[in-house]
């Protein structure tokens, strides 16, 4: 097992790797930018390294100054977390190429599922179903023209290099198409530096579920069930279930079986979530996601595994300590995020908290790294904290989700808080029918009828 481990991210994730660690007695080093001299993860670690200074190209991203800071403390493991450097394959191979362990899948499989078109194609060659769509990279419209012809619209053109919700147009029909084309195009290079981008079936009205997976280094594969990640704005989660209310058991195990027998062909190894939009009892693989997830903690509330200890164990060369036949999924959790935006119109509300209080009581966990005093720069993710519930059954966990967020108090900052009150109570929320459009479809009576505003 390791001794000491680097945690190349900040916020609520570095926290969250930073408290596996302790409870696997490995020690923790830190690192942060010049802004987050004081965050929690700073604070609680064994050891920190300033790493440069606030925009996190100079500091998060910057793999020089990752890797120094790995080499002056000691480290024998990195693990990146999410976003940042954590899909970045070049950095994996730096990362073992200076002697550390890479706490995360090989950079080829990295690489493989960062590219997206080259997911699909190893999705098929897997025997997982995909949406219907171009097979390559689009190169110009008249090809642009043909495929969107051949599929029907409304289609969508997205970014091959794309991620976050990011680089997505949707064309709704023949005359918008050029337009979108070339716009998709010009985005894709900018927010990624690659402008290839490829066509895709726009579904009306899909679910977004998605399976977690862990694979360790003697071959063996585990699913442990799903999460539905169907709320979202602008593409991106806002609030994660799990099990997902869409989907009963005979289902569930027939997707975990398809997706297993895919991970095992492909031999990949660590954490790994397989992501398919589901629409008319059909599902549709999208992309691969090769890390930690920001909603893990569900799947951690419903199996009682620790997907952080477990993926540590894993990247140190251990066997899983735990078989398919031994997963059980008990109960329901559901995890909203809680990120330092506008309720109304999802801006970002960078500020210093001044007064905060989370939750408590039966069934509910906190994951944040936020204190009073603690500052919310505008230089990173909105994301504040993730309030993460569980209860028995879903209406259980539900009344308990509308508890812990009458109890929440942030201060000095907006929040999504107001937001999820409002859903929490929403009649289609209630009933679970609910899909990746209804936040945009509902997004104003949410705001006037329930919200008040
Ligand atoms: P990213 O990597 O940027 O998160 P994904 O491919 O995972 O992009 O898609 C994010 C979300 O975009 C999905 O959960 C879904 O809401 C929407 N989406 C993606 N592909 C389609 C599609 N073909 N039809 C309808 N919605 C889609």
């Amino acid at each position: 097992m390791f001794k000491k481990i680097l945690i190349a991210n900040r916020g609520e994730v570095a926290l969250r790797i930073l408290r596996a660690c302790r409870d696997l007695g490995i020690q923790t080093v830190a690192v942060h930018s010049t802004a987050d001299a004081e965050a929690m993860h700073v604070r609680l670690a064994d050891e920190s390294v300033c790493i440069g200074p606030a925009p996190a190209a100079k500091s998060y991203l910057n793999a020089q100054e990752i890797l120094s800071a790995a080499t002056i403390t000691g480290a024998d493991a990195v693990h990146p977390g999410f976003g940042f450097l954590s899909e970045n394959a070049n950095f994996a191979q730096m990362v073992e190429e200076h002697g550390f362990r890479f706490i995360g899948p090989s950079p080829q499989h990295i690489a493989m599922m960062g590219d997206k078109i080259t997911a699909k194609k190893t999705a098929v060659s897997l025997g997982l179903p995909i949406v219907p769509g171009s097979e390559e990279g689009v190169r110009d419209v008249e090809t642009a023209h043909s495929i969107a012809q051949s599929i029907g619209y409304p289609v969508l053109i997205k970014a091959s290099g794309g991620g976050g919700g990011r680089g997505m147009q949707v064309v709704p029909d023949m005359s918008l198409l050029e337009e979108n084309y070339h716009a998709a195009r010009t985005e894709a290079q900018m927010a990624f530096g690659n402008p290839e981008v490829y066509i895709e079936k726009y579904l009306d009205f899909p679910r977004h579920i998605e399976v977690q997976i862990i694979a360790d280094s003697s071959g063996n594969v585990i699913t442990l069930g799903e999460r539905d990640c169907s709320l979202q704005r602008r593409h991106q989660k806002i609030w994660e279930e799990a099990p997902s209310p869409a989907i009963d058991e005979t289902t569930r195990a027939a997707l975990c079986d398809q997706v297993r027998t895919a991970i095992q062909k492909l031999g990949y190894q660590g954490l790994g979530t397989l992501e398919f939009l589901y629409q008319d009892d059909q599902f549709y693989f999208i992309e691969m996601n090769t890390r930690l997830q920001v909603e893990h903690p569900i799947t951690e509330m419903v199996t009682g595994i620790d997907l952080v200890c477990a993926q540590i164990r894993v990247a140190a060369g251990e066997a899983l300590s735990f078989t398919q036949d031994s997963i059980r999924l008990r109960g329901h959790a559901i995890e909203c995020r809680i990120n330092a935006e506008s309720p109304l119109d999802f801006l970002p509300s960078p500020g210093t908290i001044t007064i905060y209080h989370a939750p408590g009581g039966p069934g509910i966990r906190v994951d944040s790294a936020l204190y009073p005093g603690a500052i919310i720069s505008p230089h990173y993710d909105s994301l504040a904290a993730k309030l993460i519930v569980y209860g028995h059954t879903r209406a259980e966990c539900l009344a308990r989700l509308d508890r812990a967020l009458s109890e929440y108090v942030i201060d000095g900052i907006q929040t999504l808080i107001p937001f999820h009150r409002a859903l929490v109570r929403h009649p289609k929320i209630i009933a679970g029918t609910y899909h990746v459009k209804f936040l945009e479809q509902h997004a104003d009576d949410l705001r006037h009828k329930e919200m008040g505003f």
